[in-house]
């Protein structure tokens, strides 16, 4: 299917004047059944140090041929502690992808239970878990894509007496939260305790993402110098109010989690210090640079 895709993208960009060189083509060929070839463990002896199993092999195997992840940043991904708030809309496609992506330790925050209008947008859920606490739900579908992975559940809400012990407890936090008193809660303690915070925000028909490591000092803004303070809570539609388009929720969810698997992996350019936007009408994206506030009342010196 990849062989399929590289193809069709080749064809794609053949029409504008911008085609792939068939060797290109050639070597992720070699590549992929170097990778699939191998089936024995014999076949680790290159590297000593991770002993996957057959089963991981097969599993992982788009990810090993690649040269920014291989067996080294899977390694990475499986030794991995994230922590997912919410089981929602961004939620449901970012714990999916983690999932299948092999992060091994998945933290799942949220308190509420399956309802039948979360359905159209929330995909982690089945119509069968109705009534069932979303924590417990997301556990049993993502022990069905991947029973590999290890999934802690805690269904409380997020507040200021539990947040640093469940924030410590992870090498990374993904901000699927629908309420900007938990985006704030997150964005500051995230700061204290130095872990990366990947952030995203919906609206009926747009998203917004970034990546916050104000710890690691300037330039590098915290979600404060973008947004200093919450707005009042009487101006601020949610989705049971306001109406999303549910796919909408996907497309940022799984934007999320592929910049969760580049912080992990180290690869690529990180979204600290640019806002992404996406535009589902107009389908178009833009990014706005985020200046660090030296008056932040997080960050701030
Ligand atoms: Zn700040």
């Amino acid at each position: 299917m990849l062989r399929l895709a590289r193809q069709g993208r080749a064809a794609q960009d053949e029409e504008i004047g911008r085609a792939a060189h068939p060797l290109l083509l050639i070597l992720s060929r070699e590549r992929s059944e170097r990778v699939e070839g191998r089936t024995t463990p014999t076949t680790m002896a290159d590297n000593d140090n991770i002993d996957f199993t057959e089963a991981q092999f097969q599993r992982y195997a788009r990810h090993l041929i690649l040269d920014e992840v291989g067996e080294a940043g899977q390694a990475k991904l499986m030794a991995a502690h994230v922590l997912v708030v919410g089981a929602g809309g961004l939620g449901s496609p970012m714990l999916l992808y983690l999932a299948a992506a092999g992060v091994g330790t998945i933290g799942v925050v949220d308190d509420d239970v399956v309802d039948l209008s979360n359905l159209q947008r929330q995909i982690v859920h089945p119509t069968e878990r109705i009534g069932v606490p979303k924590v417990e739900s997301a556990r049993a579908t993502l022990a069905a894509f991947n029973p590999e992975v290890r999934v802690e559940t805690h269904g409380t809400r997020l507040e200021s007496s539990n947040v640093e012990a469940l924030v410590g407890a992870y090498d990374l936090v993904a901000d699927g939260s629908d309420n900007f008193a938990t985006r704030y809660l997150l964005n500051d303690t995230c700061y204290r305790l130095k872990k990366p915070l990947v952030a995203a925000s919906l609206a009926p028909f747009d998203g917004q993402l970034s990546t916050f490591k104000a710890y690691l000092g300037p330039p590098h803004p915290c979600y404060r110098c973008l947004f200093r303070e919450p707005p009042p809570p009487d101006l601020v539609p949610r989705c049971e109010t306001a109406g999303i388009l549910g796919a909408v929720a996907g497309v940022m969810g799984t934007l999320q989690a592929t910049e969760v698997l580049k912080e992990l992996l180290g690869i690529g350019k990180s979204l600290s210090g640019t806002l992404l936007l996406y535009d589902a009408l107009r389908a178009s994206f833009h990014r706005v640079r985020i200046p660090r506030d030296p008056g932040c009342p997080t960050c701030g010196i």
